[in-house]
């Protein structure tokens, strides 16, 4: 029989456990959905506080150039792209997820000339294929939208039958609702077999797992600041660009902040040089402090041990379920292997929202998704052993 002793006994050993101190996190709270929102490191309440009170409320328009706010979304960029496996001068922090979606999806097609199909899973997050839809009906050129299952081979038949014809694929790494995770290399070659550009949707992934963009020949990806990342609510999101696909295709949000010369107030557009062209608008400069302070926090642990970590939470969990909350009808959702799965687990269950609002009343957030997804997600920087614990205890007690 397990014990909380158990647990205990391996937060004592974990290689990340002082981590933790550097989040603020309720007491009595047992927080298991840093996959949607991430908790708050106390340096970026400090680094907010900081930017409010001295470079907005002293500095004023000087903090531009003397806290080089200007540089704030290249300088972002480069710590995130750090954790994705990208070297430097292909990322860059703006705007939101589904934003820079329309971008990179629009270079995409652009790129591919006459080809006009546009390949995603049914299963995906809405607003990808919300912006797809949007944007290919913008274009008015024909593109089509044809949205396959996740890991049903669907995807590997439609490129292989349909390949003179595949502009774009467009996927979720880790799938937000299950949370299996595809293998990056392998789509990522066959996507390219067939002469088709990828884009990777890194949202539940950045943060959580090392990801190797540059090493997989990834075109483009997308990603959420709020999640893995910890950059606070409405965080700005991040867009990568493989450094050879920079120069070719313009993005279509020419705003000036992407223009070559955004200071000299010139009437026509000049793209920026490199991945700076993806920006669009003026960045948000307080949110944008809190994401990059949040991201110094995570760059300080080594993303192997986040790994190991969060594999081994979720392991945990699976077998303490197994254990303690049998005969209830609740059914894992995730992959069963753990190599297959990302930083979260689900499980499937008729009355989700009734479990779940239970589990809150007894101080464990998790979330639900439809039609009938439990969610639990790992961060491994904050979340401890003795979490998986609590939350399982309490999740018994809500079956029952
Ligand atoms: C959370 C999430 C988003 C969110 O996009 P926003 O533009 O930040 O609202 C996009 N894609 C995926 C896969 C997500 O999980």
């Amino acid at each position: 029989m397990a014990k909380r002793a158990d647990f205990e006994a391996l937060d004592r050993a974990d290689e990340l456990a002082a981590f933790r101190a550097q989040f603020e996190l309720p007491d009595n709270l047992v927080y298991l959905d840093g996959n949607s929102l991430g908790a708050l490191p106390r340096s970026a309440r400090e680094r907010v506080a900081h930017v409010v009170a001295q470079e907005w409320g002293h500095g004023l328009i000087r903090s531009w150039d003397q806290a080089d706010w200007i540089g704030l979304p290249l300088r972002a960029g480069e710590k995130v792209a750090r954790l994705i496996g990208a070297a430097p001068g292909q990322v860059v922090v703006a705007d939101s997820t589904s934003v820079n979606l329309y971008k990179v999806l629009s270079v995409a097609l652009a790129a591919r000339g006459e080809r006009r199909l546009v390949i995603a899973e049914g299963t995906g997050f809405p607003t990808d294929l919300y912006m797809a839809q949007g944007l290919i009906a913008q274009l008015g050129q024909g593109h089509e939208l044809v949205l396959v299952g996740r890991g049903t081979g669907e995807l590997e038949a439609a490129l292989a039958k349909r390949a003179s014809e595949a502009a774009a694929v467009l996927l979720t790494h880790v799938d937000y609702r299950s949370g299996h995770m595809h293998d990056m290399a392998g789509i990522t070659r066959l996507a390219h077999d067939a002469g088709a550009l990828i884009v990777w949707d890194l949202a539940h992934s950045a943060g959580a797992m090392p990801v190797e963009l540059d090493s997989c020949d990834a075109d483009f990806a997308v990603g959420c600041g709020y999640k893995f990342l910890n950059g606070g609510p409405g965080a700005p999101a991040f867009v990568y660009v493989a450094r050879r696909l920079q120069e070719g295709q313009v993005q279509p949000l020419t705003g000036w902040m992407g223009h070559a010369n955004p200071f000299a107030f010139e009437s026509g557009y000049e793209a920026a040089a490199g991945i700076a062209r993806f920006l669009c608008g003026t960045p948000a400069i307080l949110a944008m402090s809190a994401l990059d302070s949040a991201l110094d926090v995570m760059l300080e642990a080594p993303m192997e041990a986040i790994r190991r970590k969060s594999m081994a939470l979720g392991v945990k969990f699976v077998s303490l379920v197994g254990e303690e909350c049998g005969g209830h009808g609740l059914k894992l959702a995730s992959p069963v292997d753990p190599q297959l799965r990302g930083s979260q687990i689900s499980y499937s269950h008729p009355r989700s929202h009734t479990i779940m609002d239970a589990l809150i009343a007894r101080g464990v957030i998790g979330d639900c998704r439809e039609p009938d997804i439990l969610r639990f997600g790992f961060a491994p920087l904050y979340n401890r052993y003795v979490d998986v614990w609590d939350a399982v205890v309490a999740l018994r007690a809500a079956l029952s």
